[in-house]
């Protein structure tokens, strides 16, 4: 337990960084107490020293003026404090003491070797650490005769000051580095609250499998804010495109359905027929048109999929709307014609706009292929084009059956289709595509219509400069979506009865 509890220390960023922190912040703490330390140190043992020398000079002036005898009696004359706590001793040419002055708990010391300062070193400060409690400073001063004259002083002072300096730094800076490691680890905490926001949302979207997860945005707008932002981005496009999936698998699955038991029928019939080799040739060739249906559909789907969820990849270019209108009234004038429609035009010499033609004119083919499917023989249908504010816009009007306005705000929604409409061939798709690729151009599509005095569809795109390009794929990559229109852009099929 107890190694659990430390690896999940160690695991833990805001422990280790305030590990660190106190490391740091401990060794820079002792690095400056003890250059504090040894400053004042030095300043005391300095004045120690001054002290020394002055005495030991003066005792050599008393020896050098009056000899030995006035060196006694000098040693005497000190006063009590500092006779206690100070030690002589004179050594002839010949390494023999001649006098030896020591308090009486030093005396023992008189001939300690490791007390020898050599001839030709005088003036050497030594300091012997005698005991546990006390020590010393040596000095030696050679004569002019050739004794040696050593005297030694207490340093006893030096501890009374240097002592309480100790404690004082210890307990400074022990409370100082653990207030450092409290506050690090508080800090570290603090800081690394989003993360572990981000780490626990995580962890429940992976366990329930909701995505409807966020971690909480404190708007503080630093990186760690940031990320939880991207964070929050990346599920809610993760959750668009997952809920855009399963829309589509459910339309595709329940829509299959018809198209596939009628394919099924088909095939049937045409493995009965026995003999008949025209009723399984009229038997393969509904299968045949029911597959097209069935491969239309998906594409189409897939378009509305990726166009919706910004996965479309648009190649925009400087094209001419005017152009791409003519390009689709050409196709539908023979159905048109057929159905006894008139198609008109308004259109100016020219309407430039960045877009993806190819797309664009998969729009139009659509909404002109409704105007025409919607509209009973002998009407009128009108294409315009114009540029305004800005933008340029596409105008799809026509005089027929027109749409309800209860029917108006579903139009748009995926495999919907109008109940006037069931007795024209159609999927429920069209208007999904036109929405969805106008909004992947940055542009709208807006429907004003009243039931049987026609609609009229208006596509909005950005004129001329591009609108917002849509994203790349997560996987950074673009996908080549830009199949040819492929949906109603047949006027044949559009003319054959579902
Ligand atoms: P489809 O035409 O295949 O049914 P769409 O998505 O193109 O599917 O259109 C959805 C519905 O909107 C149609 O079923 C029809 O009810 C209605 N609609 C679209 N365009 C027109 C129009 N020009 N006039 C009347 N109704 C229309």
């Amino acid at each position: 337990m107890f190694s659990g509890l430390i690896n999940s220390l160690r695991r833990n960023i805001a422990i280790r960084l305030s590990l660190w922190y106190a490391l740091i912040f401990t060794l820079t703490t002792l690095g400056l107490l003890a250059i504090a330390y040894y400053l004042l140190a030095a300043a005391v043992g300095n004045k120690d020293r001054e002290v020394l020398d002055a005495r030991i000079k003066e005792a050599a002036a008393v020896y050098d003026a009056s000899g030995l005898p006035a060196l006694r009696s000098w040693v005497r004359s000190q006063p009590p404090g500092v006779r206690d706590a100070m030690f002589v001793q004179l050594v002839d040419v010949f390494d023999d003491v001649v006098y030896f002055s020591a308090p009486q708990d030093w005396v023992t010391f008189r001939d300690v070797p490791s007390w020898q300062m050599s001839r030709q070193q005088p003036g050497i400060i030594v300091r012997i650490p005698q005991g546990a409690q006390r020590d010393f400073m040596l000095e030696s001063l050679l004569l002019p005769e050739g004794s040696l004259l050593r005297l030694g002083q207490v340093t006893d002072s030096r501890e009374a000051v240097l002592d309480p300096v100790r404690r004082s730094f210890a307990v400074a800076g022990t409370t100082t580095i653990l207030i450092g490691f409290l506050a690090g680890a508080f800090f570290g905490q603090r800081a690394m609250k989003p993360v572990r926001q981000i780490t626990a949302t995580a962890r429940s979207i992976i366990r329930t499998g909701r995505f409807d997860a966020r971690v909480r945005e404190r708007k503080s707008h630093d990186e760690l804010d940031e990320l939880a932002r991207l964070f929050n981005e990346l599920l809610d496009k993760n959750q668009t495109l997952i809920l855009a999936m399963r829309e589509s698998l459910d339309n595709v699955a329940h829509d299959l359905r018809t198209p596939l038991a009628r394919l099924r029928a088909a095939a049937d019939q045409a493995l009965q027929s026995g003999a008949d080799a025209a009723a399984a040739r009229e038997a393969l060739a509904d299968c045949v048109e029911e597959s097209e249906r069935v491969l239309s559909m998906l594409n189409t789907l897939m378009d509305i999929t990726e166009a919706e969820t910004g996965m479309m990849r648009l190649r925009r270019e400087p094209a001419d709307l005017c152009q791409l209108a003519r390009e689709a009234v050409e196709v539908y004038e023979y159905v048109a014609e057929e159905r006894r429609v008139a198609i008109s035009t308004e259109l100016p010499a020219a309407c430039p706009a960045l877009v993806d033609a190819p797309r664009i004119r998969q729009v139009f083919a659509n909404l002109l292929d409704n105007a025409i499917k919607y509209t009973p023989a002998g009407g009128a249908v009108t294409v315009s084009v114009r540029a305004e504010d800005g933008q340029a816009r596409a105008v799809f009007q026509d005089n027929g059956i027109g749409i309800p306005l209860e029917e108006q705000s579903r139009i748009w929604d995926r495999l919907y289709r109008g109940d006037k409409s069931r007795s024209q061939r159609g999927l429920g798709l069209g208007l999904s595509l036109v929405k969805a690729v106008v909004e992947a151009h940055g542009g709208r599509v807006m429907v004003s219509s009243r039931p049987n005095e026609g609609a009229r569809f208006t596509v909005c795109l950005p004129s001329g400069e591009a609108g917002p390009q849509p994203e790349p794929n997560p996987a950074g990559e673009y996908r080549a979506t830009t199949r040819p229109a492929r949906m109603l852009l047949n006027p044949a099929a559009s003319e054959q009865p579902q």
